[in-house]
Parts: structure tokens; C-alpha cells; sequence
């Protein structure tokens, strides 16, 4: 992983610029299509916390690697997998509807687990993205954080993708203030924002984010997934 120290100095810089400090801001590592060994390799290197988007393939990866690290499921999650998700994921960073939230919540409480979880939000609007519309968003998370076995502790969204990085920041800055937009109206608590990915972290960092997803910025690009992909 020698692209580690190029992602912490990046990340350096960008708290720099918006007087922040790096305790504030998680790298979630993101190993989606990697093999375990890549996992183990960032959790050598003192990454803890681990993102995958498919419940199959992160199984697969713990069953290799054990209970080690934070693991984060950060892809849409469909209904019919919510049961083996809530056993191995510690959070789920892309609830977006309350009946995905209830499923969670239902399938957590025989196995006496709270999951953490975060609302994705859909700030760019585009068709082909998951998450709650910005309009929405209040209403689903009264609804989540009226779930017995849920605690909703923030928000995440996607940019869409710019060649011209700068232009992701009024995405981001969005997501921000419908938060402290939420915060303020409800009173639920919501410290965190996952925002930002190997091209825009600097820029979410600037805007606020405290998670930030970053795959191929450490691990270089994916291999593309085998089309019998589990
Ligand atoms: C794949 C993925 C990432 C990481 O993307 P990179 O551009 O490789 O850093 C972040 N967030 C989500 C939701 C993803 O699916």
C-alpha cells in the first residue's frame, strides 16, 4: 500500500486549509474487488476501518481475516440481505428508506446488536444514485432514529464525478448544511458526514466531512469484477 502516506499528506493538507485537525476526519479504506490480503495489508499499516459494498464478497473476505477492523458497508443494500449484513457489517453507511431501515432494525434485535448507521442522501439528484431526496431527509431520520435497534449518527452522499475537482463542493457543502438543518429542527444528534472519495476528499474534507472513502487513491485502480460476480 504505498500510496498510504500520499492519502495522509493529502489529507493533511486539506485540514490544513480549513484549520481543522486529522483526528476529526476517519479514512475509511475501501477494498471492494480486492482481495483479503489487501485488507489484512491495510489493517497491518493502521487502518481500521474497512468499506465494501457487497455483503457476499466482505463474508467472503472476513471469513479469511477474522474479527479484525471496522467494517463498513457502504454499498445499496437490498432487503433479502439485510440478515447476513447486520451479522458481519459494524455499520451501514447507506440506509435510505425506512423500509431498509426497519429491516435492519428487525433483524438486529435477535442478535441483541445497535447498529450505527448513516442516511444516504441523493444531493446531486442524479438517476443513476441511491439516497434519500434532500426534501425527505428530515422525515426519514425521525423515522430512523425511531428504531429500537438503529443509531443514526449522520449523513452521506456521493458527488457526482467532475474532471474540474472544484466543482464538487457545492455538493458537499449541501450535505452539510441540510444536517445542521436537521440537527436543529429535530435535536437527533448527527456528527457525522461521509463525504469525499479518492478524487474529492480534499474538497469534502474542506466542506466538513469526518469520513472520508478512499479505494483507489491507496490500493490504485479496481480489477473489474468477474460478470458471474457473486
Ligand atoms: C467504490 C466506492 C468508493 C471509493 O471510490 P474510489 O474512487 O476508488 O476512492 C467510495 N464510496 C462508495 C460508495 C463506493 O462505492
Amino acid at each position: 500500500m504505498r500510496n498510504y502516506s500520499q492519502v495522509l499528506d493529502r489529507m493533511q493538507g486539506a485540514v490544513d486549509r480549513s484549520r481543522r485537525s486529522l483526528e476529526e476526519v476517519t479514512l475509511i479504506a475501501v477494498t471492494k474487488t480486492h482481495p483479503p490480503e489487501t485488507v489484512e495489508e491495510a489493517l497491518r499499516s493502521g487502518i481500521i476501518h474497512i468499506g465494501e459494498n457487497k455483503v457476499q464478497e466482505a463474508l467472503a473476505k472476513k471469513f479469511v481475516i477474522g474479527e479484525k477492523g471496522i467494517w463498513h458497508l457502504i454499498g445499496h443494500l437490498q432487503s433479502n440481505k439485510v440478515k447476513k449484513a447486520v451479522e458481519i457489517f459494524d455499520r451501514i453507511d447507506s440506509v435510505d428508506s425506512i423500509d431498509l431501515a426497519a429491516e435492519i432494525s428487525k433483524r438486529c434485535e435477535p442478535i441483541g446488536k445497535k447498529m450505527r448507521v448513516l442516511m444516504e442522501v441523493n444531493v446531486s439528484g442524479e438517476g443513476s444514485k441511491f439516497g434519500v431526496k434532500p426534501e425527505k431527509a428530515l422525515e426519514l431520520a425521525e423515522q430512523m432514529n425511531a428504531q429500537s435497534n438503529l443509531e443514526i449518527t449522520g449523513l452521506m452522499t456521493m458527488a457526482p464525478f467532475f474532471q474540474e475537482v472544484e466543482r464538487t463542493r457545492p455538493y458537499f457543502s449541501r450535505l452539510r448544511e441540510l444536517r445542521d438543518d436537521i440537527q436543529t429542527r429535530t435535536g437527533i444528534q448527527l456528527p457525522d458526514l461521509s463525504m469525499g472519495m479518492s478524487h474529492d476528499f480534499e474538497i469534502a474534507i474542506e466542506e466538513g466531512s469526518t469520513l472520508i472513502r478512499v479505494g483507489t487513491a491507496l490500493f490504485g485502480s479496481r480489477p473489474k469484477p468477474l460478470e458471474t460476480s457473486i
